[in-house]
């Protein structure tokens, strides 16, 4: 098989939403970029100071409920899991994200509607070869029952627990290679969650301000508040994949290791990215090989891989 090469965008996406957190609506514009250039946010509302904000784990500044990004001026972008998450498992390597507001448009609260734009435009090749990183030795992060570990592997494989007191969620575990664009098939529609005794606190520190049924799946004494329930019965573990996946993106590059999670979020991912760039014995970065090509998540996806959701 050939080598993978780096793909963008064929033509640019346009969304508009409510943000999950802040409750604000924003239009967001996806749009094509060079080869090397990776992906990068543009608070296009923000004229007076650089809005530009790369899509890097050094730029994160809060990982509260969601992964906020904020560049060197102060300038924020918040929830940007889901879509780094679309794009990473749909292969597109290089974007420039414009976004009139705070925070990326929450959606359903899954990833799947940017992946549904994303195949529909389809990506382009850009002719330069994948670089990735390659882990070479575990290197892991914990914090009371919370863990997170990369370690060496030949594919890109995330696996997740997580232990929740209310039995509607109980104990989940889930384990998936990413190749052949089993994101999109296997996490990309599940949603995110969580249970309605937090909810008003979130709303006191002004999180879940746009929260709805619409966009999360609400747990409450063990029963599931949305009239449609889950859409997989272990729907919450893929969630928190599909969220390790975005997060796992502001390496810059594709990662080529084994993730494993458990009760892990968005900070513990970070601590990790920061774990793995401070031991510079723990990876290397190189243009992908022939055998790595076929383990990225966006190598051999079509659009029917998205019907074949469930
Ligand atoms: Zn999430």
């Amino acid at each position: 098989m050939e080598f993978a090469v780096q793909a963008t965008l064929k033509s640019s996406i346009i969304l508009v939403g409510a943000g999950l957190h802040s409750g604000r609506p924003a239009r967001l514009c996806v749009m094509p970029a060079p080869a090397d250039f990776g992906i990068e946010f543009r608070r296009v509302d923000i004229t007076d100071k650089d809005n530009r904000i790369p899509a890097r784990f050094d730029m994160v500044n809060d990982t509260q409920l969601c992964t906020r990004l904020s560049n060197n001026f102060g300038v924020e972008v918040a929830t940007v899991e889901h879509l780094m998450a679309a794009l990473a498992g749909c292969g597109v390597h290089n974007a420039i994200i414009e976004i009139d507001g705070p925070e990326v448009p929450i959606m359903d609260g899954s990833s799947e509607r940017f992946v549904k734009e994303i195949l529909s435009v389809g990506v382009v090749e850009l002719g330069a070869p994948v670089k990735v990183l390659r882990i070479l030795k575990a290197v892991s992060v914990s914090d009371g029952d919370a863990f997170a570990e990369l370690s060496p592997s030949d594919d890109f494989e995330i696996d997740f627990e997580i232990a929740f007191e209310d039995i509607a969620i109980g104990e989940q575990h889930h384990s998936l290679n990413m190749k052949n664009g089993s994101f999109v098939r296997e996490l990309s529609n599940c949603r995110t969650f969580c249970m309605f005794s937090d909810v008003e606190y979130m709303k006191s520190i002004g999180l879940a301000r746009g929260g709805s049924l619409a966009n999360a799946i609400v747990i409450d004494d063990g029963n599931v508040l949305n009239p449609e329930g889950y859409r997989r019965e272990d729907e919450c573990v893929r969630h928190k994949m599909l969220d390790a996946l975005g997060d796992l993106a502001l390496a810059g590059v594709p990662v080529i290791g084994r993730y494993h999670g458990v009760r892990a979020g968005h900070r513990m991912t970070n601590l990790l990215l920061h774990a793995v760039f401070a031991a510079p014995d723990s990876f290397e970065i190189v243009e992908v090989n022939e055998q790595q090509s076929a383990q990225l998540p966006g190598v051999g996806l079509s659009y029917s891989d998205l019907e074949l959701a469930v």
